[in-house]
């Protein structure tokens, strides 16, 4: 019917013809990509490009400036007999104050009175936190800007060999670090850090780590401090990011907005290349597993993981916009 109908126009107005066929054409091209809100059609889509409408989480994150950097030097080497060095990065003179056998529960308690009333900006304040509750106590004055080795042992006459079976009730080593000019606590948003470390003994031979780290700042709260995954294969700079000097040395820290457990610290600089596209600057991390392995460009078509495909959940930049601009007008 139609094409009896398209054979008597053609025959009628060829030129007649053509215009109504051409109409039609544009009509139903209109309607196709109306259909796909005015977009490329979804055959020509890749899967990852389509998945990604559904999602838009990008978490508010707050930049904080910690002062303080703790690692231990040589890990395994330390052991409760021969003691552990730690090694301190500090931008402002402060005190490092080592608790030997450090009571868990009390630290803990310590930790929420710090959340809601009493500030730990110094010592003092956590030894009244933790009544006490720990081994033995010793502490070193850190200057300023200069990485120092400190080595720290329980004296013989302690005789101290292990801290009991686990489940246990003591850490064997609590370090905090705090500000030792009353001034520079105005300064800074964090004003302590404790570091929660174990030591091998006889009875638990895990080896020596920092099991977790946690900021203090001013206002109360305390943040967990984790650690950012970045692929090892980075050809043009092989000495810093991953290894974990390089990433203590970088202290402006990312802070959930509202919520309090996870502190990030981002790597020292953003020098890597993105592993999808390999000429981005590495920028986003990925929640949950915290793999930092894309640019601006590429994260907005992963909705797993590139590296451990996991679902992600969340992700943040580690610099945004505005810096990344100011940098590049600084480097003119
Ligand atoms: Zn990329
Ligand atoms: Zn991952």
């Amino acid at each position: 019917m139609a094409a009896v109908f398209l054979v008597t126009l053609y025959e009628y107005s060829p030129l007649f013809y053509i215009a109504v066929v051409f109409t039609c054409f544009i009509v139903t091209t209109g309607l196709v990509l109306g259909w796909f809100g005015w977009d490329v059609p979804v055959i020509l889509r890749n899967s990852e490009e389509t998945q990604f409408k559904t999602r838009v989480f990008k978490k508010q994150m707050r930049q904080v400036k910690n002062p303080f950097g703790l690692e231990i030097a040589n890990p395994s080497s330390a052991s409760i007999s021969t003691g552990i060095t730690l090694t301190t990065d500090c931008l402002e003179d402060s005190l490092l104050t080592c608790y030997w056998g450090c009571s868990v529960q009390k630290l803990y308690e310590a930790l929420q009175k710090h959340v809601y009333c009493f500030r730990i900006s110094t010592p003092q304040a956590l030894e009244d936190a933790l009544y006490s509750e720990y081994l033995h106590r010793e502490q070193y004055f850190i200057k300023k800007d200069s990485k120092e080795e400190i080595y720290c042992q329980l004296p013989k006459d302690t005789n101290i060999e292990d801290f009991g079976t686990v489940p246990r009730s003591r850490y064997p080593l609590v370090a905090l670090l705090t500000l030792a000019d009353e001034d520079d606590r105005e300064i800074y948003d964090i004003i302590s850090m404790v570091s929660v470390i174990h030591i091998p003994d006889k009875t638990y031979k895990l080896s020596c780590r920092i099991l977790c780290q946690y900021l203090l700042p001013t206002q109360g709260q305390f943040h967990d401090l984790k650690q950012l995954f970045m692929s090892a294969n980075n050809n043009a700079t092989p000495s810093s990011n991953s290894s974990p000097e390089g990433e203590s040395t970088d202290r402006s820290l990312l802070e959930k907005a509202g919520l309090s457990e996870s502190e990030v610290e981002p790597p020292e600089e953003s020098s890597k290349d993105c592993v999808v596209c390999q000429n981005g600057t590495v920028n986003w991390v990925l929640l949950p597993c915290r793999h930092t392995c894309l640019c601006d460009g590429c994260v907005r078509y992963f909705q797993r993981c590139p590296m451990c495909r996991q679902f992600v959940q969340e992700s943040f930049a580690l610099r945004s916009q505005k810096e990344q601009d100011k940098d590049k007008l600084k480097t003119l």
